[in-house]
């Protein structure tokens, strides 16, 4: 089933947001791993939302084995939120300002609001790393390779960054810059 998103996951109330395609930027000391995700910059305390329907994970399992609970706080990932969506995807939402506003087992909708936009954890300045993982694609993956909580968990990371781009230019009305980076400025919301 093709990832769909329905919800931009950040409406920035503060400052202008960015980001561009990232995912398969290298990582590591000799660049053995790729990010796996989007990273989008933006301004601490920016609200961060569901980008889809579903659920809070409880407890995050690689096999039958529990690895992590849903919600947390990792030394890589700081405070962080997975949330299942109902064709099967992944969402991990890191970083975080505080910790997550959701509770694990959660019924949530497009729109819901997860936490603030923060750089605990590994984060060198405020952004939020948003990751999806598939159940149905082919193909080794990885979370930052620095993750000892969310490596190898979810084998399958899909790239999200179409799936922003489209929902930047419906949801926002912004065009990308010839490097191919969105800007969102605040207060850019459209009904
Ligand atoms: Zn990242």
């Amino acid at each position: 089933m093709p990832l769909v998103l329905y919800r931009f996951p950040i409406t920035p109330v503060i400052d202008e947001i960015r980001f561009m395609d990232s995912f398969s930027w290298p990582r590591g000391e000799d660049g053995e791993f790729t990010h796996g995700a989007t990273d989008i910059i933006g301004h601490r305390g920016e609200p961060v939302v569901s980008t889809t329907g579903g659920n809070v994970v409880v407890q995050c399992r690689l096999g039958n084995r529990p690895i992590a609970p849903g919600v947390g706080n990792s030394p890589n990932g700081g405070n962080y939120a997975v949330i299942a969506d109902y064709a099967g995807y992944f969402h991990y939402y890191a970083h975080l300002m505080a910790f997550p506003s959701v509770r694990p087992g959660s019924v949530i909708l497009p729109g819901t609001p997860i936490g603030l936009l923060g750089s605990t954890g590994n984060a060198g300045s405020p952004h939020l790393h948003y990751q999806i993982w598939s159940p149905f694609a082919e193909g080794e993956g990885a979370e930052d390779y620095r993750s000892s909580v969310f490596r190898r968990r979810f084998r399958n990371p899909v790239n999200p960054f179409p799936e922003l781009a489209r929902l930047a230019r419906a949801q926002f009305g912004v065009s990308p810059t010839a490097a191919g980076r969105y800007h969102i400025p605040p207060g850019q919301f459209r009904c």
